[in-house]
């Protein structure tokens, strides 16, 4: 699809973006799709003035990540109810000139884990008390699964625990033989420190299903060391194209390409080594 004087811009409000494999996803969204429509990257340091921009240009949307996601919020129209208690907005619409704010982070995690069986009722251990630990806890809870938070500063997961009903555990005493899910959400693996593992899998075994949502690499040290041990796993890539195809999904009304979007970010960490 050619840009012309039609094209509708959205974009990626964030700082850093240099690195975000965001435009490359949408912008193969768009155009399978056969939308005139383009995905851009801005590297901001002013939430409320992105958010204006947005209106007098007249963009169809943006997704918005760190550190904009919470200072978004106020100077949008309405928020929804799941990105209201999670406290973020990674997502943005607008609908003829309403702008409207979503999480897309919640579904493109539930998602990344539900395509491996149901979360009500199982008992889901999640290291890490991050903005994305806060939006997976948020989904865990409303599927009906039970929550152990572990953290490396307990006073943030214990006060995380407390506000999504879960537990808090120690991380040196996390017991994972009769966990069902464990979930790393914290940064601990990612480039350049792939040899790190978020905690001790000596009591992990072939029963647990493990998702890990760095993406680089996308074989974490946590997930070669639960594949040795027989473990159904998720990587990073699922939450982070689900999570994306929500948002093509709350802007075009369309259901999204994510095949085609999971081969977009693959074949881009690839060209990266
Ligand atoms: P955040 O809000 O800064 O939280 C970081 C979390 O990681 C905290 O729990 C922090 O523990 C923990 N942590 C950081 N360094 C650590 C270390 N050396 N040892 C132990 N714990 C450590 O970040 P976030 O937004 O939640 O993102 C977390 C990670 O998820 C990042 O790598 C991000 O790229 C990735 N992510 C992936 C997706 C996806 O779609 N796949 C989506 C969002 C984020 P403390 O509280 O003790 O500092």
């Amino acid at each position: 699809m050619a840009i012309d004087a039609k094209t509708t811009l959205y974009g990626v409000f964030g700082n850093p973006v240099a690195h975000s494999l965001s435009p490359a996803m949408h912008n193969a969204a768009f155009g399978t799709a056969g939308l005139n429509a383009v995905y851009l990257a801005f590297g901001v340091t002013d939430a409320k003035g992105a958010v204006a921009a947005m209106r007098s240009l007249s963009m169809g949307g943006a997704s918005v990540t760190i550190p904009h996601k919470s200072a978004v919020m106020d100077h949008l129209d309405g928020v929804d109810d799941t990105a209201r208690a999670i406290g973020a907005v990674n997502t943005i619409v607008n609908r003829e000139g309403t702008l409207l704010g979503y999480n897309s982070d919640v579904d493109g995690a539930m998602r990344a884990l539900e395509e491996k069986g149901t979360i009500m009722g199982k008992k889901v251990a999640m290291i890490g008390a991050g903005g994305a630990a806060r939006a997976i806890g948020y989904g865990v809870r409303q599927k009906g699964g039970t929550l152990v938070i572990a953290n490396r500063s307990a006073s943030k997961g214990e006060a995380l625990a407390q506000e999504l009903g879960a537990v808090f555990c120690p991380l040196p005493e996390l017991d994972l033989s009769d966990v069902d899910i464990l979930v790393n959400a914290t940064s601990v693996g990612m480039v350049p420190n792939t040899g790190e593992l978020p905690l001790s899998v000596s009591s992990l075994t072939a029963r647990t299903l493990v998702m890990d949502i760095v993406y680089n690499p996308l074989a974490t040290a946590l997930l070669v060391a639960a594949r040795a041990k027989g473990c159904p796993t998720v990587d990073g890539t699922a939450m982070f194209v689900y999570q994306a195809a929500r948002q093509f999904e709350l802007w075009t009304g369309l259901a999204a390409p994510a095949e085609l979007m999971r081969r977009t970010v693959l074949g881009a960490l690839k060209a990266r080594g």
